[in-house]
């Protein structure tokens, strides 16, 4: 009898410490502390784009992502976790950010996404880090020459799911239809067979799809505020109080700057001088 009562004891608590473990192990990945996270790991894992030539691109050949935003993620991670911090990239889109940073696949997306009051009630920003603007990709020689001239029932806009820019053409162009496509380098294809009048996103996207592709030029200047922000998971106060320190770091050593000029320094229509921080 004594051995019965013996063994239920230890198998309520067996029960009992498993139940204790799973509680602490259900704290979901995307509202467990990142910074402690990634002090343990060395590590902080970015969604980056990898269709973007100058701020996120894919080179097919080694497949390393390069651009603006992966040298920035490198640099903001050396800040916080040390000169031996690793930075990890996982691609992203416009539309799959938002649920890989929510799902906790990614700690945070450095993807040419603009801070808007919409994206906020969801997710947490650091403070910008880069001042875009939406413009217009055309076919040179093309009449179009202002995001008014599309603004006409026939009229076909190109754009990405995801990206804020196609919800600005229903203001800007409510006329207009748009297609919207997965990524950018899909959308850049529909534009050269013919399937829309223009393409529409953030000026400095639009340049590295124009230096790629001559015969496509930028037009009718910007017509929207795009500030771009770090985004990340909300209650993380200590991760952007982090990112938002680092950032500061990388602008007042001048790393901001050189960065800027390494990508866009040679770049047609971006003037980095008014960039500079
Ligand atoms: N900055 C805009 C946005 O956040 C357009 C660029 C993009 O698709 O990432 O939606």
């Amino acid at each position: 009898m004594k051995k019965f009562f013996r063994l239920v004891g230890v198998i309520i608590s067996s029960l009992a410490l498993v139940l204790v473990l799973s509680a602490c192990g259900s704290k979901s990945l995307a509202d467990q502390n990142v910074v402690t996270r990634a002090k343990r790991t060395n590590t902080i894992t970015w969604g980056v784009k990898a269709d973007t030539k100058l701020f996120g691109l894919m080179d097919v050949k080694n497949s390393h992502i390069n651009g603006f935003e992966v040298d920035m993620a490198k640099a903001i991670t050396k800040q916080i976790l040390g000169p031996k911090g690793k930075a990890e990239f996982v691609q992203v889109t416009s539309s799959t950010r938002m649920p890989l940073l929510k799902n906790g696949n990614i700690d945070a997306i450095m993807a040419t996404m603009t801070i808007t009051p919409e994206r906020l009630k969801q997710v947490d920003f650091s403070r910008s880090y880069f001042d875009a603007g939406q413009s217009l990709l055309v076919k040179k020689g093309s009449p179009v020459k202002n995001v008014r001239d599309l603004n006409h029932k026939g009229a076909t806009v190109l754009g990405v799911v995801g990206s804020n820019s196609v919800q600005n053409v229903a203001k800007f162009a409510p006329k207009a239809r748009v297609l919207q496509l997965s990524d950018y380098a899909q959308a850049m294809t529909a534009l050269k067979s013919g399937q829309g009048e223009a393409l529409t996103t953030d000026n400095g996207i639009l340049a590295g799809m124009s230096v790629e592709n001559p015969g496509y030029v930028l037009t009718g200047g910007a017509f929207t505020k795009e500030p771009y922000g770090i985004a990340i998971n909300k209650n993380q106060p200590e991760f952007k109080r982090d990112l938002n320190q680092a950032l500061t770091k990388v602008e007042q050593s001048g790393q901001y700057n050189r960065l800027l000029n390494k990508w866009f320094g040679n770049v047609p229509g971006m003037n980095v001088k008014e960039m500079e921080r």
